[in-house]
């Protein structure tokens, strides 16, 4: 049985290099497939493999200094996930960019967790609360809580400049939410260093929410970073909120377009992928250099 591990812990690690030889050791030696991104701030991993590969492997991860914390997220996964591994050393395991600019969020100030139970009671006695959403657009696009802000970014690095378009939410109840949690760690950080006061973030994201609650309240489905694109949230009250961008048919489906120069990702219905043999344009159904 094949699964996906998804996983982030914030803990120093002293020789980034160092754990990314023995990370890729451990990984191919179980043949397991994704991405790993270590920094001296932390480590991120989205990868697959076969369950008791992947038991092993946690076993292992566990036993290196500083790990211990890990949160694991596990799920069904495809066969073909991931095309390969990528274990590499970066600035940040998500990168806000700030860094370089001598801005550096500190995680000491990451907001408080609320837990999927308590958001589900949020929306159950109609609290006052803003949702946000710390992901991208083509994230959001498939896929959000009701009622949430959406950021028009296509980066993490654009959210500070988001931030600054909600000021007015400074002293209102904030919650922010994203795929595991990992960038809500620095998103409300950094919300809170803005003077933003009752700032909470969703504990294990969209993907715990879904484990815990049945997904009640999150419209459409969830963007992921393999190759399924997307995966089911809602069991209670399911619904569909993005369109096909050729004829607005209303369809939880995205593709890359055919055109590999362009492979912008779209939304489209099966009907206009036959008829535009997977383009999300006529230009690109005809420049396309994967035909079949
Ligand atoms: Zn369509
Ligand atoms: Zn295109």
């Amino acid at each position: 049985m094949i699964k996906i591990l998804l996983y982030y812990t914030y803990a120093p690690i002293e020789n980034p290099e160092q754990l990314v030889k023995l990370q890729k050791s451990v990984c191919e030696r179980l043949e397991i497939k994704g991405r790993i991104l270590i920094a001296t701030e932390g480590i991120n991993g989205t990868i697959s493999g076969q369950e008791q590969a992947l038991d092993q492997y946690m076993a292992e991860a566990m036993s290196y200094p500083g790990l211990a914390d890990i949160e694991w997220k596990i799920s069904d996964g495809p066969e073909e996930a991931f095309p390969r591994l990528r274990v590499v050393v970066r600035d940040e395991i998500v990168t806000l960019g700030l860094k370089k600019q001598n801005a550096d969020v500190h995680l000491n100030n990451k907001a408080h967790y609320i837990e999927p139970n308590e958001l589900l009671s949020l929306y159950e006695n109609n609290d006052e609360f803003t949702i946000i959403d710390a992901r991208n657009e083509y994230e959001a696009r498939i896929g959000k809580f009701k009622n949430a802000l959406t950021p028009d970014i296509n980066s993490f690095r654009e959210f500070p400049e988001f931030v600054k378009s909600i000021e007015h939410l400074k002293d209102k109840p904030v919650v922010t939410y994203c795929t595991g949690g990992i960038r809500c760690e620095k998103a409300s950080a950094y919300m809170r260093e803005q003077g933003f006061t009752d700032v909470r973030q969703l504990h294990g994201g969209i993907h715990r929410y879904s484990t815990e609650t049945g997904g009640k309240n999150f419209e459409g489905e969830m963007y992921i970073f393999d190759s399924r694109i997307h995966t089911p949230v809602n069991s209670v009250n399911p619904s569909v909120i993005s369109e096909c961008i050729h004829c607005r048919t209303k369809v939880s489906r995205y593709i890359n377009c055919c055109n590999v120069t362009c492979n912008k990702q779209i939304i489209i219905c099966e009907d206009c992928d036959k008829k535009f043999e997977g383009g999300c344009s006529v230009y690109c159904q005809q420049n396309s250099r994967y035909k079949n």
